[in-house]
């Protein structure tokens, strides 16, 4: 597996890489990689001929008071740990040959990036939308692959690539949990072992809003209270959103659908949680 640091290496690996028309799968991450990154890197083995991995903490995904700096990075065990999973090649520039002296473009996806994280991370999707974009444009994939676990950065990116003309294929992989249900998560490192078991309230309330909707509830603004009132009990959680909205466009929902979606951001002593998850099951064709 080969480590690159600079954009033009990176496209270059690409350019003679691909050759003959083998296929590039892109799998964007911040590093601090834990199961649920390395099942996407795994996902990119099954898609594609070769599989790149970007690990970048973007400062321009982070606001003043976030927790950029304080972000983990175990940049040798990332290595190790994504070369088991079959990953080709790792970009893992410097923030200076992503944003040189000068920089002054960004992308932005404008009704998709408003709500939900964004009312409470103003710009944070805009870095988002930025970087991809540059990653695309330097790692030159085929396909990308994005968790779900992200889902608004999902649609903002999947929004982008429409918008854009990208000729990116993006593909999104369920949320991966630890076995109690707790979606996987960098920050989920952050969590004192009494702050880990409060952090079970956002998979406790997904899996009570799913019991409602079987037992054919229908009314969201219902469905919300509950859940508001069932993570109230948890004194370590603050609730910072809890939102029943469409799949395509966010949009909060009234009424439940089959694309309904429970989106939430829960803060669990200082740390900021988010999960989501569909309420209704999906029809396999
Ligand atoms: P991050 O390093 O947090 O920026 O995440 C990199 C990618 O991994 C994003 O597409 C995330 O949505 C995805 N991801 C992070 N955690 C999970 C998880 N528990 N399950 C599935 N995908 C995840």
């Amino acid at each position: 597996m080969e480590v690159i640091r600079t954009p033009a290496a990176m496209a270059a690996w690409s350019g003679t890489a691909r050759v003959g028309g083998r296929s590039l799968a892109l799998v964007p991450t911040m590093g601090c990689l834990h199961a649920g990154h390395l099942s996407l890197m795994a996902m990119a083995r099954q898609r594609a001929h070769l599989v790149a991995a970007s690990i970048f903490v973007n400062p321009a995904q982070f606001g003043p008071d976030e927790d950029l700096a304080s972000y983990p990075r175990i940049f040798e065990a990332d290595c190790r740990a994504a070369e088991e999973a079959g990953v080709d090649v790792i970009f893992a520039p410097a923030a200076a040959a992503i944003y040189p002296p000068g920089f002054q473009t960004m992308v932005r996806v404008n009704k998709l990036s408003q709500g939900l994280c964004g009312a409470s991370r103003p710009g944070h999707f805009d870095g988002v939308a930025t970087v991809v974009t540059k990653l695309f444009n330097i790692v030159q994939p085929q396909l990308a692959i994005f968790g779900e676990k992200d889902f608004q950065q999902l649609a903002v990116v999947r929004a982008m690539v429409r918008d854009l003309n990208f000729a990116v294929e993006i593909i999104g992989h369920p949320i991966v949990r630890e076995v109690d249900g707790l979606a996987m998560s960098s920050r989920n490192r952050y969590l004192s072992p009494d702050e880990r078991q409060a952090a079970l309230c956002l998979w406790r309330a997904l899996e009570l809003a799913r019991r409602q909707a079987a037992e054919g509830e229908k009314d969201c603004g219902r469905i919300v209270a509950h859940l508001s009132a069932a993570i109230a009990v948890e004194p370590k959680a603050q609730v910072e959103y809890l939102k029943i909205v469409n799949d395509s466009d966010l949009r909060e929902l009234e009424q439940l659908t089959d694309s309904a979606v429970l989106m939430m951001a829960v803060r669990v002593g200082r740390t900021r949680l988010i999960d989501n998850g569909y309420l209704c099951p999906k029809i396999e064709n």
